[in-house]
């Protein structure tokens, strides 16, 4: 055997786990169809430029945790560190800005690459699901935008999962809040960490958001956004919540929650569980009106949530939520002597092309380890073919579940299957 393993924090989809995948994939389009949401599919890699941009050098996506490389044509390239920035520049390239607006758009499974220390809920390689609705700024959207989010928990059976949302303000209210934070936090400045103290001058928000013990301490008592709002972005703000009310939706204003990317403004939100140890957050998003703006588009609103595959798929497994079993096989063919063994390989080959799926024996077993190995796949059906059968031009055909045979016509098979 190779003594070669996957790279540090990435994981493979085993067949035993791949349906699971299947299942919340489905339901996932199935929302997105139900939302009007259409899926558009973005490259694993983009140049360096937009996520340095578009997620912002304060953040620690940008200060620490791309996997950046120089391609042989000596450009910089980013493996995709989150799904909003490629979004908005596919957004932007392909001119949807000139189609009706509000354009909703999906991408799921999104391999999303992250260096960070491997640890429960923490991958280098994980995968997205997420929504971006862009072209207005009505709290409805906003609000949409979550419930997409709840109603798929709903549909998945989560349960222990809770919503919290806060609102950040506007570039405006930011201004004042700023002040404010920078003057309580001027106290500590040589306490903080070195990151920290970068963010003091850029970006002093995401201090709010440093999980260094010694930073969350001194933030603990430090002035929230929300306390800060001018009056569009608290009708705003009370708007979403309106919706979210009026959707008979559970929610808690959390004003810890400032997000890790640079051109959020107003709401912010995630969905937390407290089942899946401290990497608790499921999906979390919020409005970015600025982004687009931001990456030499027009000045239009957005808004949106990523939602991490893999801690949704570890809150479904501790809600033993029952994910439903892959389609078994329908057909075994199980064969004695060379003719009939011919027979199996054109038969089970007859009945694929038929959409009927079917089995025959690869591994040159006995007749009966063929039975076993039927059982073993679960098929529904076994028939058993000998020279015997060939000569008849007719086969037994039993049912699995009750034992029962019945006499069937070689030609009729793919018919008989079928009805
Ligand atoms: P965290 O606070 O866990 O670091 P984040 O703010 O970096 O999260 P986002 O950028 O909001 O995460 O990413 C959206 C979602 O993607 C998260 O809510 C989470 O479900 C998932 N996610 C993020 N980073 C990872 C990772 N390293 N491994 C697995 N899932 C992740
Ligand atoms: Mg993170």
């Amino acid at each position: 055997m190779i003594n070669i393993q996957a790279p540090k924090g990435t994981k493979d989809v085993v067949p035993s786990e791949s349906y699971k995948w299947h299942y919340i994939e489905n339901t996932m389009r199935e929302m997105c169809a139900l939302y009007g949401a259409n899926e558009l599919r973005t490259p694993i890699i983009e140049h360096t430029e937009l996520f340095l941009r578009g997620v912002g050098d304060t953040t620690d996506i940008v200060q620490k945790e791309m996997y950046t490389f120089e391609d042989k044509g000596g450009r910089s390239i980013t493996l995709k560190p989150e799904g909003t920035a490629g979004m908005v520049r596919a957004f932007l390239e392909n001119r949807l800005f000139n189609e009706p607006m509000p354009q909703k758009l999906y991408y799921l499974n999104s391999p999303t690459f992250r260096y960070e220390k491997p640890q429960a809920g923490r991958l280098r390689e994980h995968h997205q699901f997420g929504i971006e609705i862009v072209g207005s700024y009505a709290p409805e959207t906003d609000a949409e935008v979550i419930l997409l989010a709840l109603s798929l928990f709903g549909k998945l059976g989560v349960k222990d999962l809770m919503l919290h949302i806060n609102s950040i303000g506007c570039p405006e209210c930011r201004k004042e809040y700023n002040a404010a934070l920078k003057e309580y936090l001027s106290g500590y400045l040589n306490e903080m960490c070195e990151t920290c103290r970068a963010r003091f001058d850029k970006n002093p928000m995401r201090i709010i958001d440093c999980k260094e013990p010694r930073c969350r301490e001194i933030v603990k008592n430090a002035p929230r956004t929300i306390d800060f709002l001018c009056d569009n972005c608290r009708k705003h703000f009370e708007g979403v919540k309106s919706c979210l009310d009026a959707a008979g939706a559970e929610y808690v204003i959390d004003p810890d929650i400032v997000r890790g990317l640079d051109y959020y403004t107003g709401t912010v939100f995630e969905v937390i569980s407290n089942r899946i140890g401290a990497q608790g957050a499921v999906c979390a998003g919020g409005r970015y009106n600025g982004l687009i703006e931001e990456l030499g588009g027009p000045s239009i609103p957005a808004v949106g949530f990523g939602m991490g595959m893999e801690r949704l798929l570890a809150v479904m497994e501790t809600n033993e939520v029952e994910f439903p079993k892959p389609p078994e096989m329908t057909v075994y063919f199980a064969a004695n002597g060379d003719a009939p063994r011919m027979k199996a390989f054109a038969l089970a080959q007859k009945l694929r092309e038929a959409g009927v799926s079917a089995e025959f024996d690869h591994m040159e077993r006995s007749f009966k380890a063929q039975f076993k190995y039927a059982n073993k796949l679960g098929a529904k059906f076994t028939v058993a073919l000998g020279d015997e059968e060939l000569e008849r031009g007719a086969v037994k055909v039993k049912c699995m579940a009750d034992g029962e045979e019945t006499e069937v016509e070689l030609d009729r098979l793919a018919e008989w299957f079928r009805e």
